[in-house]
């Protein structure tokens, strides 16, 4: 059984990793994550992933300063997605934007949807910031499939070409207090999405919309207002606590 190697520095590579011995040049920036940011030195032994070829030990071999090769050793884990969960939100400001986007990515989901809102403050979205904070979180955590990011969308445009299969969380800070996970419970395991809104909230045409949908489910996060940064956090971990993979479903 492929264990967890929690000790192990982790680092994306976006070649393809199929068999022991193979040889990856590293970039710049990876030589000066791996020796000036890690402190690692010539020879050690690290993981490296792609998002589609599982999780690979491999060795550091470093020419020069400004050389260095990464030596494919064995498969520690085969590739596993998790669920197809998509997550919908508003942007927001850099800090939080950060801190959502690498949160988002722990929590597993497949594809981030930035989608404009009435109310949403952001009014442009550096899509490289978002890639570069996905592959941050990746390499923190033991993550192996690495979520698609979309271009932004309007959340109106975005529900006209929804696949009506695929049911949506809407996380509604105006809905009525009352138990998400009784909601969860009754949504088949699938296609899932999860929304959450700016920090102003969802208008009343857009929620109005959102309920009129079939596919559409909401869940109230209890009385308290959050962050949307933090609904995001908790939406998701109920998620994939009821119709996630955070239980055994083998
Ligand atoms: N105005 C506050 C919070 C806005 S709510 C701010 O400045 O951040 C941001 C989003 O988080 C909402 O659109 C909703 O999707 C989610 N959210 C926050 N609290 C919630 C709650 N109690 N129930 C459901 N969703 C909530």
């Amino acid at each position: 059984m492929p264990i967890h190697d929690f000790k192990s520095q982790r680092l994306f590579c976006n070649d393809s990793m199929e068999e022991s011995g193979k040889r990856i040049w590293c970039t710049p920036l990876q030589i000066n994550y791996l020796f000036n940011v890690l402190r690692l030195k010539n020879g050690n032994i690290i993981l490296i992933f792609n998002g589609r070829d599982g999780e690979w030990y491999a060795r550091l071999n470093q020419q020069d300063k400004r050389t260095c090769s990464l030596e494919l050793i064995s498969q520690n884990r085969p590739q596993t997605n998790g669920p197809d969960i998509q997550f919908l939100f508003a942007p927001l400001k850099r800090e939080r934007l950060d801190y959502m986007v690498q949160k988002v990515t722990e929590l597993g989901v497949a594809k981030i949807q930035p989608i404009y809102t009435k109310h949403t403050v952001a009014n442009s979205i550096n899509l490289k910031r978002i890639y570069d904070n996905v592959i941050k979180a990746s390499q923190q955590c033991g993550i192996l499939r690495i979520p698609e990011i979309r271009k932004p969308e309007k959340l109106l445009e975005c529900l006209n070409s929804w696949d009506a299969e695929r049911i949506l969380i809407f996380s509604d800070e105006n809905a009525d207090v009352s138990s998400p996970i009784r909601v969860l419970e009754e949504v088949r395991r699938g296609k899932i999405a999860v929304l959450v809104g700016p920090e102003g909230g969802f208008s009343d045409y857009e929620r109005n919309f959102l309920l009129d949908q079939l596919y559409v489910r909401r869940i109230s996060l209890g009385p308290r207002i959050m962050r949307a940064d933090t609904a995001a956090v908790a939406a998701l971990a109920l998620v994939n606590a009821v119709i996630g993979d955070w239980q055994n479903i083998s």
